[in-house]
């Protein structure tokens, strides 16, 4: 139900869980996040509240990027193994989703027949198909392009992959999100709500765009590829 990721020269970790916090007004049932450093892809994921998610995060372990999420379930009962992030086979890839796949069995049908899902949700579905895309085609924005124009349905999702630190794939389609310009970071949201803290200054995505966010640069792209240019804006709301 809510989204959250940064990117940049601090600690990920109290910025998404903050971040989390503001957007609890909006309900959920469980959340998680993941934060990626040298020492890999760590994942903290709760049934309940922020609080008790902030409980189970391990506060010694920093990273510089992250997603998190709050669960509104639609797909699979609210429970630590369908909490986001999501992760592909090999936990290459993790995933945060806000929405709706309609077509997740007719997907899971056609190109997951060989996978072990560990999850009920629907979610699950785009992590996994993404990494299959990325075995046949060996490059991730390919990939995760490709995944997006197979998905019916409505999203807001934030990637990140494992071997690439620099970066946070970012995509949308009828559900909000939105990415935050900062000095030497970037964060991104469902809703501004969540990021005030850090920022004011706003990039809109529009449906079926991708965004790669790095901490020192935002690239939005339509699905085939060509570069969109976009005016940032000033959110004028109090944190
Ligand atoms: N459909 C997804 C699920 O049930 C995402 C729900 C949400 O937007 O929180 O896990």
């Amino acid at each position: 139900c809510g989204i959250v990721g940064y990117i940049g020269a601090n600690d990920s970790k109290e910025v998404l869980l903050t971040g989390l916090e503001k957007l609890e007004y909006r309900g959920y049932d469980s959340a998680g996040i993941a934060i990626l450093n040298e020492q890999g892809m760590n994942v903290f994921k709760v049934k309940g509240r922020i609080a008790a998610l902030r409980e189970k995060v391990d506060a010694s372990v920093m990273a510089n990027v992250g997603i998190g999420h709050t669960r509104w379930a639609t797909h699979g009962e609210p429970s630590e193994e369908n909490a986001h992030p999501h992760q592909s086979a090999t936990e290459r890839f993790t995933l945060v989703h806000n929405g709706v796949i309609e077509n997740y069995y007719e997907l899971r049908d056609e190109y997951l027949q060989n996978v072990e899902l560990k999850s009920e949700t629907d979610t699950e579905i785009v992590v996994q198909l993404i990494e299959q895309l990325y075995n046949e085609t060996n490059d991730v924005l390919e990939a995760f392009r490709k995944g997006l124009s197979l998905l019916k349905g409505s999203y807001g999702i934030a990637l990140i992959d494992k071997e690439n630190p620099d970066l946070i794939y970012v995509a949308k389609n009828k559900s909000p999100l939105l990415v935050g310009l900062g000095d030497g970071f970037n964060v991104v949201a469902s809703d501004a709500m969540a990021t005030l803290r850090e920022t004011n200054r706003y990039v809109e995505i529009e449906d079926k765009e991708v965004v790669l966010v790095r901490a020192d640069r935002v690239e939005i792209q339509k699905l085939d590829g060509t570069v969109v240019e976009r005016a940032e804006y000033v959110a004028e709301i109090d944190a």
